[in-house]
């Protein structure tokens, strides 16, 4: 079967790099296949997983926000932060999902609020991920 080389890296570390088979993701446009020969595009990401097809398994990656660039032998995901589901701490995602949760029960400006939504949804994705 023909791969295709995926890499995903924050500013800190190469979260993963390797040939796959296929990526998965919701781009901007949507949710996409994307298998070797693709057409280049890129795309911005937001908080969402990246799925990875190789030799019949399946892996998971929660992402934060970031950018896709396709090429038709290469993906790269550059993002603010990335980790594989085996690396996501459970306790810690649920501490913050809980902050959060608090911080938007509290009613407080729109400057926080948007950034305790924007961190509920990097918890729930982490859990989403470290659940499957
Ligand atoms: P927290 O409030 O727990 O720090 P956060 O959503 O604010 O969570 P980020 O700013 O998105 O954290 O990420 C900071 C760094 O911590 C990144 O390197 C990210 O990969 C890592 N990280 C955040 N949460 C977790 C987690 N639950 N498990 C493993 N790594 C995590």
């Amino acid at each position: 079967m023909s791969t295709i080389q995926l890499d995903i890296v924050t500013p800190e570390r190469k979260v993963f790099s390797d040939e796959v088979e296929m990526v998965i993701t919701r781009a901007a446009e949507g949710d996409i296949g994307i298998l070797p020969k693709h057409a280049p595009f890129v795309s911005p990401l937001d908080v969402t997983v990246v799925r990875i097809k190789k030799d019949g398994n399946e892996r998971q990656v929660a992402v934060s926000r970031g950018f896709l660039e396709v090429r038709p032998e290469k993906v790269t995901v550059l993002a603010e932060a990335a980790e594989l589901a085996e690396e996501i701490d459970v306790e810690r995602a649920k501490a913050a999902k809980e902050r959060a949760e608090r911080r938007l029960a509290e009613g407080s400006p729109d400057i926080d609020r948007a950034r305790a939504e924007y961190a509920l949804r990097r918890a729930e994705n982490r859990l989403n991920v470290a659940r499957k």
